[in-house]
């Protein structure tokens, strides 16, 4: 999926809530539930019954009546420690990774984009990675790349 790859310039600013309020959905991984679910003192099944819409193959937050997330407080996330993949991994998704104009256009949700340290190129493929790795369902491998991980690794460069 990977076609464009470089180090990348992002730092996320203090106070700034805006990838939260994007109208959108947030995924879960079964682990992020359970961990999720444990920050805030419940049970996951609990957790799951008040705050997750679950279908077939896809685990994602219920939205509060006009917001986008439950967990969005006033000085930021309350699940920070804990937060989702996709909000820990945002915004090395690989689709945003993949194309340097996505990575531009993207700066207009993100105003870390293109600020701070360069982020190596390393860390950027191993976090693109981990998100296609943790939702499988949204980022199906092509047959050619059902190979060993290590493998795989090597060829999204
Ligand atoms: S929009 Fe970017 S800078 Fe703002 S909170 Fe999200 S990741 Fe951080
Ligand atoms: S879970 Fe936290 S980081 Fe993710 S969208 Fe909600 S408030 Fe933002």
């Amino acid at each position: 999926m990977l076609k464009f790859v470089e180090a990348l310039r992002f730092t996320c600013l203090p106070g700034c809530t805006r990838c939260c309020r994007v109208q959108g959905w947030v995924y879960l991984t079964e682990t992020d539930l359970r961990r999720a679910a444990a920050h805030l003192g419940m049970s996951p099944r609990e957790f799951e019954e008040r705050y997750v819409y679950r279908t077939r193959h896809l685990l994602r937050l219920r939205k509060p009546r006009g917001a986008q997330c439950h967990f969005l407080a006033e000085d930021g996330c309350r699940l920070h420690p804990e937060k989702p993949t996709q909000c820990r991994i945002y915004p090395f998704w690989p689709e945003l990774t993949g194309s340097p104009s996505a990575w531009r256009n993207e700066g207009r949700t993100c105003p870390g984009i293109g600020q701070g340290e360069l982020v190596p190129v390393q860390a950027v493929l191993r976090l693109s990675a981990e998100m296609q790795e943790s939702y499988p369902e949204m980022y199906p491998v092509p047959r050619q790349r059902s190979v060993p991980r290590r493998t795989r690794l090597a060829m999204v460069k």
